[in-house]
């Protein structure tokens, strides 16, 4: 069993300051896999310490040498790219070629597209042809807090350490407890690629102690969080007396609106992305609005394929599914899909229970339910598994009511030839993000939702310009 019960402080590892043992569970097998520590006030202070004394010599660093520390960064995460798949595979259960291509992929794609963003940022320049007098000068909001999810650790971890890097910010990052591996990896490269001591600094801990400590620490600027909009709201409030900037990345129940001309796979590739990672992505499709003329055809063809969406143990390879994360969301996912039968919608796929074939590990059957209307609680609450709300309209006007008929706003979707109705609707739907006709979202797109979805936006500039403040000076003599 893998031990790593240290913490990365000040460019040094270091025993945490009193033994609190965590297990970390490989959601395949329910077994044991790693032991970590979880951190205590004495480690966030030393941590938060570090990053407060390293900022102003990270601050004054010339951001071309903060980019080309991350572009090295960008070398040796390549190397690293296996360890961390399999660290990913074992801890949440992604399958391994999944965690190789999508899971490792999504982090040097960020880092790669921070690199590029920030080269053409001016940190620094004229307020505009009228005033050169004036400069705006961008600098780092200071030292970051970053407190990460499970669910894509190194996706999320590459978006909040690039930007906050190439900003000129120092951080204390703690990942979450479910999936610390990974991220106790992603120190050692951050250490080998040369970052000076205190920019980056990792504690391992839990959301009521380390992560708690952080969203109230007075000498933490900023906090940057994904995760549930429970936790969220709990970062906001605990924030809120140091008057810290909270930049929130949370859930969603994203609305993939089919119209009747959609092309012939619009509800195979829904289905297909709303299984992706076991469902369990913030920005999954999980709410499939079907207009009627198709919707009898649409059922059909969404039972079938997630019939096909075969399910099995994240370290052997191949296109399943793997588990999902832990008994905790094993047993929400089971009680929404029983409350989705009592209250009414049809089954028509998968259901409460292991898949066959299982008795060990925290998997769910593929699941698909027909028939659901928007005030279900499986189309209201975030499942955060493999389970897919089929609801059906009629109009053009009913799919934007529904699809905006609830608390969350991330990433909505669009399916349709009618391309002057598919841009009408990206202007009306209320969500971070709309992306149409499974076109993904390019390099430097803005990652980020509206409402309880949340309220930052992160990769490419948008992402950088999260961790920086805007000063303007007046009086400035140009050079
Ligand atoms: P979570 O909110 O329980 O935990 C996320 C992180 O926050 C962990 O590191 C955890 O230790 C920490 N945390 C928990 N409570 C805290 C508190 N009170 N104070 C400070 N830190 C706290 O969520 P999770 O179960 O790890 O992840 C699943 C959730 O994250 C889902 O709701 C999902 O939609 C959301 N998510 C959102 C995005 C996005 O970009 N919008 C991305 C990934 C996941």
């Amino acid at each position: 069993m893998i031990e790593k019960r240290e913490f990365y402080i000040n460019g040094q590892w270091v025993a945490p300051s009193a033994a609190r043992d965590f297990e970390v569970i490989d959601p395949s097998t329910e077994e044991p896999c790693a032991v970590i520590s979880l951190g205590d006030q004495a480690d966030t202070d030393a941590a938060v310490a570090a990053a407060k004394a390293a900022l102003p010599g990270w601050m004054a660093t010339p951001a071309a040498d903060r980019i080309a520390l991350v572009e090295k960064l960008v070398d040796i995460y390549q190397n690293r790219a296996e360890d961390l798949a399999k660290a990913m595979s074992t801890e949440m259960g992604a399958p391994i070629d999944m965690a190789r291509s999508q899971q490792v992929g999504a982090g040097i794609w960020h880092l790669k597209n921070f690199v590029s963003a920030a080269k053409d940022f001016e940190f620094d320049r004229p307020l505009g042809d009228h005033a050169p007098n004036d400069r705006i000068i961008h600098e780092a909001v200071g030292v970051a807090a970053l407190i990460t999810p499970w669910n894509w650790p190194m996706n999320q971890i590459t978006l909040k350490v690039g930007a906050a890097a190439v900003a000129g910010c120092t951080m204390v990052l703690k990942p979450s407890e479910q999936s610390p591996l990974n991220a106790m990896i992603f120190a050692e490269m951050m250490d080998e690629a040369g970052f000076p001591a205190g920019v980056f600094n990792l504690v391992n801990g839990d959301g009521a102690g380390v992560g708690s400590q952080l969203s109230s620490h007075p000498d933490v600027d900023m906090v940057s969080f994904t995760g549930s909009t429970r936790a969220g709201t709990a970062i906001s409030k605990s924030a809120a007396d140091t008057l810290k900037k909270v930049h929130l990345e949370l859930g969603g129940k994203g609305a993939n609106v089919i119209f009747a001309d959609a092309d012939d796979q619009a509800v195979k590739r829904g289905v297909l992305h709303m299984m992706n990672n076991t469902g369990q992505s913030c920005n999954a499709p999980s709410r499939m609005l079907v207009q009627r003329e198709i919707y009898d055809q649409a059922v059909e063809t969404a039972t079938a394929v997630a019939q096909k969406v075969s399910v099995g143990n994240a370290h052997e390879e191949g296109r399943h599914i793997g588990p999902v994360v832990n008994e905790t969301q094993w047993n929400k996912i089971q009680d929404l899909i029983q409350k989705g039968i009592d209250e009414g919608a049809r089954l028509v796929a998968g259901g409460t229970g292991r898949p066959e074939g299982f008795n060990k590990g925290y998997y769910v059957k593929p699941t698909v339910f027909a028939d659901v209307t928007n005030q279900m609680t499986i189309a209201r609450e975030e499942i955060f598994g493999p389970v897919l709300s089929i609801i059906p309209f009629d109009t053009e006007e009913e799919a934007i009511e529904i699809a905006n008929d609830t608390p969350y706003g991330l990433t909505d979707y669009v399916q349709t030839q009618d391309s002057a109705r598919a841009n009408r609707l990206a202007r009306v739907l209320r969500a971070g993000m709309v992306e149409m006709n499974g076109t993904s979202r390019a390099a430097g797109s803005p990652f980020g939702g509206m409402k309880q979805s949340g309220n930052g936006r992160e990769g490419g500039i948008y992402g950088i310009e999260d961790f920086l403040e805007v000063k303007a000076v007046s009086g400035w003599t140009p050079a």
